[in-house]
């Protein structure tokens, strides 16, 4: 079953476009992230699902229904938002229940869907409170809380977690994830953040410039990233790019078996090793912790390192690193993968 399907859909602002005519296809039960830097169309794309903005062109079904003509409140979709959106002189449980009481619902209905959200989402002991009375992840929990408690099938998200600090972000990712296997529903999920899509998504669609660049899991888009704009954005240190120049990393004698049409290689900084048949100047290295990121120099071209943060290797000194052939990633002209 797919819960939101696109045939050719654009968006034309007139002064931007939003979304380039676009074919898309997300399952139902599954967590979809609509992924991509700032200004590449994914908010626009999430309310073109939800019905806050008419599709210039094209054809949006939701669970095999055409809904493009059909307004926001009877596509049968929930949303939250970044700033949560609530009632800053309504409680808690007045919060959750408002859109259930607007549209009319039975009051012992609404009275057991409240009990049972406020349940899900740990919010019992807060359900009087007034959100200024919550901290910024209990105020996301009534956002969500919200959103469920209306049995929406679909539930739109656009960076619901960019308010929160990094450890309460990284709970709640844990916990919406959790919440969504569990009630089996179908998740369309706005960010900017890589590390987010990659650690929630059953499947990643990245954009780029109001385009579709790549649909697919994480594991995939990270082992086989379809263009260079995808490789460089997954994956938590950005992929070395490297110019090729006669079969050989340009600028050095390093030869590589690259495919004939290839332009560059591509090479993760945790795809390289310390030890193997090259030899390099290590330029200047960054501690994390955990990790030693060593910048080397092939030529004129930098090629960083992901060494473990127990090496000792300095500065100024000339380094031998290696890699699996197989670990290394072609591109054509036209940037994408061979
Ligand atoms: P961000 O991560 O910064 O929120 P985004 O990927 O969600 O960005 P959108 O908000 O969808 O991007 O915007 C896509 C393009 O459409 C941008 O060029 C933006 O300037 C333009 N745009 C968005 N909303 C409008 C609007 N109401 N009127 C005109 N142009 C708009």
């Amino acid at each position: 079953m797919t819960a939101v399907t696109f045939e050719q859909v654009s968006k034309d602002w007139g002064t931007a476009i939003a979304l380039h005519p676009s074919d898309l296809s997300l399952q139902a039960g599954q967590f979809s992230v609509l992924l991509g830097p700032s200004g590449c169309g994914k908010t626009t794309t999430l309310r073109l699902i939800a019905g806050l903005e008419a599709a210039s062109a094209g054809r949006i079904s939701i669970f095999g229904q055409d809904v493009t003509n059909v307004p926001p409140s009877h596509r049968g979709v929930s949303m939250v938002f970044q700033n949560y959106a609530l009632f800053p002189h309504l409680s808690v449980a007045e919060n959750i229940v408002f859109g259930l009481k607007v549209r009319g619902v039975a009051r012992s209905t609404i009275e057991e869907r409240l009990k049972k959200s406020l349940d899900l989402l740990s919010l019992t002991p807060y359900q009087a409170r007034k959100p200024g009375q919550l901290s910024g992840g209990q105020q996301q929990r009534v956002a969500l809380a919200r959103a469920l408690v209306g049995d929406a099938k679909l539930c739109l998200m656009d960076e619901p977690l960019s308010n929160l600090d990094a450890q309460l972000r990284q709970e709640m990712r844990h916990e919406l994830r959790v919440l969504q296997q569990e009630l089996g529903l179908s998740v369309v999920y706005v960010t900017h953040d890589q590390t987010e899509a990659m650690s929630m998504a059953d499947r990643v669609v990245l954009l780029k410039s109001g385009r579709i660049e790549q649909v697919a899991t994480p594991y995939e888009i990270y082992q086989s990233p379809g263009s260079l704009f995808v490789a460089q954005f997954i994956g938590s240190s950005r992929m070395n790019i490297l110019t090729l120049e006669a079969g050989r990393i340009a600028g050095t004698d390093i030869a590589l078996d690259a495919p004939r049409q290839a332009v560059c290689v591509g090479i993760r900084p945790e795809d390289i090793r310390l030890g193997g048949p090259y030899s390099m100047s290590v330029s200047h290295t960054e501690f994390t912790g955990a990790d030693l990121m060593l910048h080397a120099q092939a030529g004129s071209q930098t090629i960083v390192v992901r060494a473990e943060g127990a090496q000792v290797v300095r500065a100024q000194t000339e380094i031998l690193l290696g890699w699996d052939a197989s670990r290394l990633h072609w591109f054509d002209e036209s940037g994408l993968r061979i």
